[in-house]
């Protein structure tokens, strides 16, 4: 890479493709990048369509740009995209059937961003289908495996992303976040994933899934990357009033400024349901902190976070029931099948196209959200939703950070799961109380369990994303747990 403004793919990229010369173009970069990411996605699955073809002449184009002079922050850069975000001309299909042949005519403003930034997007990885699943086990493309681990799931929703990160297939990847789909397979995977504040990121042309809760956010294995990339998909867009109209600091920027005299707060309930060995991780994690300055308070009662998990179950099902009612066969997708008549029609398609997963939370959104019953489900998650709101709003008028593990253990086995619907939610126990909140949230690598990784979780006040970078670069720079990379 020229002499961009950034330290990036230098760091992160040369010792991957041995590219040893300190100049090199981005032609050279994304034409090794394609070669090995084909190969790795022979055995991780990561990617729904790599796009070998655009890369390659992006590449060509962005060269051309750093020829002339002109300083964008990721010029050249590979980046991986979660396949729920739309991207002009080139598939998306939110790991579902219905939208195997979807090809948009617009771009996600995040994917906008990413390309006036001047990156390559090199292809879309898969994810669970609709972003529904914490184990990317629901694609229609098949499941995609651990780096660490073949046998294990990298996690979900936004398993693709985190897996090609942590393989070293490519510098960064984007993600969504509804109830933990950033946050948990970072942590599975062993790499840096934050959920940013709700409103932070537009998720204009993000497949929607339920839209009070997702964010878009960015996936890297080092601190200084996670934010760059931050900086350059957060801020205010018109095309999203949700969005929020606040100033976008250069996040990557004052990433050393230190945690001292910060307060942490550690919930009671932190290690009901997780891992023995989990206790430990974290333990010695706190330990680093409190050696930086900051003030630890264990011990601190959260009553609601018990109630997040039922009501992210209401909610965002019945949100989901709303969004997906698009998906008629008329508008979108595929429509190719037998009928008589209208409904039929529409009935053939959405039963073709949908797996199991998404139709289990349209009939639960469906049942909650039903005249007879949404006192009795929807308005009572509604209550619960402020409830835990609350809570997070006191804890905040006293500390700093709130500091949990990212999910109960690290991964599980393909298939342990699946059919048990109630076992996979639990991987989320930690991560949905802070979609529901709406509070930005960043999952670090803390270390291994039986040889896999696992992640420490930092929860911050609204907007303060920059706090949140970085504490985790104090922990970044006391560590190596982010210098690991698997062999598969
Ligand atoms: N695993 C959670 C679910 O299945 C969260 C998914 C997400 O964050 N997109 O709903």
């Amino acid at each position: 890479m020229m002499d961009t403004n950034i330290d990036l793919t230098l760091s992160a990229l040369k010792h991957i493709h041995n590219m040893t010369e300190s100049v090199y173009t981005s032609k050279q970069l994304i034409d090794k990048t394609i070669k090995n990411l084909h190969l790795q996605d022979s055995k991780l699955n990561a990617y729904i369509t790599i796009l070998d073809e655009y890369a390659f002449e992006r590449s060509i184009a962005m060269d051309e740009k750093i020829n002339r002079g002109e300083e964008l922050p990721l010029a050249g850069v590979p980046i991986a995209v979660k396949d729920m975000l739309a991207f002009k001309g080139y598939p998306t299909t939110a790991g579902s059937r219905t939208l195997e042949n979807f090809i948009p005519t617009f771009n996600s403003t995040v994917v906008e961003k990413l390309i006036n930034a001047g990156a390559v997007i090199i292809g879309k990885t898969s994810c669970d289908e609709f972003a529904m699943g914490s184990s990317n086990e629901h694609a229609f493309t098949g499941p995609v495996h651990n780096p660490w681990n073949l046998d294990c799931v990298p996690g979900g929703s936004s398993g693709g992303s985190a897996a090609t990160v942590a393989a070293r297939g490519v510098p960064l990847s984007v993600g969504t976040d509804t109830g933990g789909s950033i946050r948990q397979p970072a942590s599975f995977n062993g790499i840096y994933g934050l959920k940013p504040t709700y409103g932070r990121v537009s998720r204009y042309g993000v497949v929607a899934f339920a839209s009070s809760l997702e964010q878009v956010g960015p996936m890297a294995y080092n601190i200084h990357d996670l934010a760059l990339l931050l900086s350059v998909i957060a801020g205010h867009d018109p095309k999203d009033s949700t969005t929020l109209n606040e100033v976008v600091p250069d996040y990557h920027t004052s990433l050393d400024q230190g945690i001292k005299g910060m307060k942490i707060a550690v919930p009671d309930n932190i290690y009901d349901g997780a891992n023995k060995i989990m206790q430990s991780k974290i333990n010695a994690a706190l330990e680093i902190f409190k050696n930086n300055g900051a003030e630890i308070t264990e011990g601190i009662s959260i009553p609601s976070w018990e109630s997040a998990l039922p009501a992210y179950y209401l909610i965002a099902p019945s949100e989901a029931s709303a969004n997906l009612s698009r998906y008629d066969g008329f508008r979108y997708g595929q429509s190719s099948v037998e009928y008589s008549d209208l409904w039929q029609r529409l009935e053939n398609t959405r039963g073709l196209g949908f797996g199991k997963e998404v139709k289990r939370r349209i009939l639960l959104g469906t049942y909650a959200l039903s005249a007879g019953y949404y006192d009795q489900y929807y308005k009572k998650a509604l209550k619960l939703r402020t409830m835990i709101k609350n809570d997070f709003k006191k804890i905040f008028n006293d500390y700093d950070f709130i500091m949990t593990p990212t999910t109960p253990a690290p991964a599980f086995k393909i298939g342990e799961r699946i059919t048990n619907p109630l076992e996979m939610y639990m991987s989320d126990y930690y991560t949905l109380p802070i979609n529901i909140a709406g509070n930005p949230a960043i999952s670090i690598p803390c270390g291994f369990i039986d040889d896999l990784p696992v992640g420490l979780q930092i929860i911050g006040k609204d907007l303060e994303e920059q706090k949140l970078l970085q504490c985790a670069a104090v922990y970044e720079k006391e560590t190596t747990w982010n210098q690991e990379i698997p062999s598969f």
